[in-house]
């Protein structure tokens, strides 16, 4: 070997070596550094609206932090595959491969822009696919009060959507709300009328209008520091109760032919509002046809309050084809509303089983 490769060589050795001590000191370096501290993206305000997480969900929480920070959010929003969390007053927009529904409380890696965990739900306002009645679509989790905005006139009162409304609420488990609103076009007062089988089984119902503020105290009282859902026929004036509730929402009212709405049925939609009272409202796409989750033909009886007082022969009544029913001889009295009874005899027919 001559002088020059020599050198060479000693050179090239030289150069190896110190890049191998780079390379081992990095790798030391990645082994001893400290593991990343969970985010902690709670604040006091974040505290009071979310409450603590249970013993087994903190446990699955802290297991996830190991792989990725999680933390606590609420569903404000959702669109095809994705939702939009808040958290500590920032809004993040996560992917989901779960079924999220606008209200859910999750856990989500703000890292990943994830869901990674549902929390068990308080409350579930659901109804069927439009398309396909054996997929479930929730509409709303952990509401406290669903406010069905029916209109006196423009569009009129449809009591059979309402029943549907109420039935689905009683699976819920939140608490029932009847809006009527546009009560300034009142022209007389047996127009209210189809109102008093609910007042009667004692559902809240507040009339109300946008237009002339009438109500909108009421209304205010009963939704304050809750969390509800406006949900109703579109063009009941859902938008504008909102608004007159705090001018500064600004929504866009008088959808009932605009392409705007269409394009809401289409997507299916929720805005979520804060209004000033403290509450959080979930303004729904507005629905024509509701059909029911999870309600089966002898589910339905229970969900007519006012069919309970009245006995049967049959303890198993079905009330529309056996003899000595108590519930058909109370109509027939007039004891139970005609309508109310038409209703669930119409309901009860469209369920499949
Ligand atoms: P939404 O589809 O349920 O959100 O209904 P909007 O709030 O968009 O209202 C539909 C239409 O009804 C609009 O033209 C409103 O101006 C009108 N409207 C809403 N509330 C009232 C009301 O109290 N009285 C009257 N006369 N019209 C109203
Ligand atoms: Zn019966």
């Amino acid at each position: 070997m001559s002088k020059e490769e020599k050198k060479m060589r000693k050179h090239i050795e030289a150069h190896a070596n110190r890049e191998l001590r780079k390379a081992l000191s990095k790798a030391r370096a990645k082994v001893s550094k400290p593991p990343r501290e969970r985010m902690d993206v709670r604040s006091a305000e974040f505290e009071a609206d979310n409450p603590p997480l249970s013993k087994t969900n903190r446990t699955a929480s802290v297991r996830q932090s190991v792989a990725s920070p999680t933390a606590q959010g609420f569903v404000a929003e959702t669109g095809p595959g994705f939702c939009d969390v808040i958290s500590s007053g920032q809004r993040v927009r996560c992917r989901f491969t779960d079924e999220v529904a606008i209200g859910d409380q999750v856990l989500f890696s703000p890292e990943r822009r994830r869901i990674e965990e549902i929390q068990p739900r308080r409350t579930v306002l659901s109804r069927t696919d439009p398309h396909n009645p054996r997929i479930q679509r929730v509409i709303a989790a952990n509401v406290d009060i669903v406010v069905n905005v029916v209109s006196l006139k423009t569009p009129p009162l449809h009591p059979g959507l309402i029943d549907r409304y109420l039935i689905a609420i009683g699976k819920s488990g939140a608490a029932p709300l009847i809006c009527v609103n546009k009560v300034d076009l009142q022209a007389s007062p047996e127009e209210l009328d189809p109102m008093r089988p609910y007042q009667d089984v004692g559902i809240p119902v507040l009339f109300c209008s946008a237009a002339t503020g009438a109500g909108l105290a009421e209304l205010s009282e009963a939704l304050a520091g809750k969390l509800c859902v406006f949900a109703g026929h579109s063009g009941v004036g859902k938008s504008s109760l909102l608004n007159a509730l705090d001018p500064q929402l600004e929504i866009a009212t008088g959808s009932v032919s605009s392409a705007n709405e269409k394009g809401r049925h289409t997507t299916t939609s929720s805005a979520l509002y804060r209004l000033p009272n403290g509450a959080t409202v979930i303004d729904t796409p507005g629905i024509r046809e509701f059909g029911l989750w999870d309600v089966t033909k002898d589910d339905l009886r229970n969900y007519y309050q006012e069919f309970a007082s009245h006995s049967c022969a049959f303890s198993d009544c079905t009330h529309t084809h056996e003899p000595d029913c108590g519930v058909k001889a109370a109509v027939a009295a007039g004891a139970i509303p005609k309508p109310r009874y038409e209703s669930y005899a119409r309901i009860r027919a469209s369920l499949e089983t």
